[in-house]
């Protein structure tokens, strides 16, 4: 896609979106995960990028959050990296599940096949598949290396964050022990599952999450830091796992409604990328009834339909 926003119209647009937005009401925070449970929920924030690096930035834009579902997106460009796409096509897939983001039915369904790297169970099978395998120090090295890269800086894991969710990922377990039995789980299973919990606990802001956003947008380049993370090639890639899977059950709904594919995550994150026009990345904890944030999803869908911007035009 090329079109070219300055940022002067994008300050504009993004200001007025986020006064629009800024008093919906509704959503809960997630509960399943007691620590997202706490987080305040009037916390709002929205971050853009654009190709040549600047940006536009209002409200709760350096709010440390919980990465959660987004982290999918990064493990996803890491294995696209060291395996590539053709590798993890017959690995993990690449198909819209349309069901939960922790569907055992999902994995039933698909006949023992994890579907896509964003969904849990093609997340576990990704953390199982980064390198060197085998060695859980190295495997959380190049995480948090690929994090960095992508964000810019380096985060940390939100430590009370990963104890809630280690105590409570019963689901999880379930899905990587059942993947196990597939043989889809390419390294010891409990350290996949554990790789998968921590990466999901890592803290970023929304400003983290556009620039990963623009990066991919930039095929591959960080437009912040100008350094190339990963080969131009894998944008139409990664692009096309987030557009048929980013909002779960609810997916084709939100690409037909904003035209933008985006992922999001329980901790109340939305990333959002247009190729070659720009990342986005919003934040506000209560959540929809697939798990999805309210105020998130309405202010990207409104900065879209500002910037008359829509993928599939
Ligand atoms: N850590 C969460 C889980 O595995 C992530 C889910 C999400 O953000 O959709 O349940």
């Amino acid at each position: 896609m090329r079109k070219t926003i300055t940022t002067t119209r994008l300050q504009k647009v993004v200001n007025e979106a986020y006064e629009e937005c800024k008093d919906i009401q509704g959503g809960v925070n997630a509960h399943y995960i007691p620590y997202l449970a706490n987080v305040d929920s009037n916390l709002f924030g929205v971050s853009v990028i654009l190709p040549d690096g600047s940006s536009v930035n209002i409200g709760d834009t350096d709010y440390i959050f919980g990465v959660e579902s987004i982290s999918k997106v990064f493990t996803a460009i890491l294995i696209l990296k060291e395996l590539g796409p053709q590798k993890v096509l017959q690995a993990i897939g690449a198909d819209a599940t349309g069901l939960p983001f922790n569907s055992i039915f999902a994995i039933l369904l698909e006949k023992d096949h994890p579907s896509t790297p964003l969904v849990n169970a093609g997340a576990i099978s990704a953390c199982s598949l980064v390198e060197p395998i085998g060695d859980s120090d190295g495997k959380w090295k190049t995480i948090m290396d690929n994090f960095e890269d992508l964000c810019g800086e380096r985060p940390a894991v939100i430590d009370e964050l990963y104890k809630s969710e280690s105590e409570t990922n019963f689901t999880n377990r379930a899905i990587a022990w059942l993947l196990k039995s597939y043989d889809r789980i390419y390294d010891d299973v409990l350290m996949s599952l554990d790789l998968y919990t921590r990466q999901c606990s890592i803290g970023v802001t929304s400003r983290m999450l556009a620039t990963c956003a623009a990066t991919i947008a930039n095929h591959g380049l960080n437009p912040v830091t100008g350094k190339q993370v990963f080969p131009g090639e894998l944008t139409p890639k990664i692009t096309s796992l987030i557009s048929t899977v980013g909002f779960y059950q609810t997916t084709g709904d939100w690409l037909y409604s904003s035209g933008i594919p985006a992922k999001s995550g329980v901790g109340g994150g939305v990333l959002g990328v247009l190729p070659g026009v720009m990342g986005i990345a919003a934040f506000s904890p209560p959540l929809d009834t697939a798990g999805n944030s309210v105020k998130a999803q309405a202010v990207v869908k409104t900065i879209m339909q500002k910037l008359d911007l829509n993928l599939f035009n």
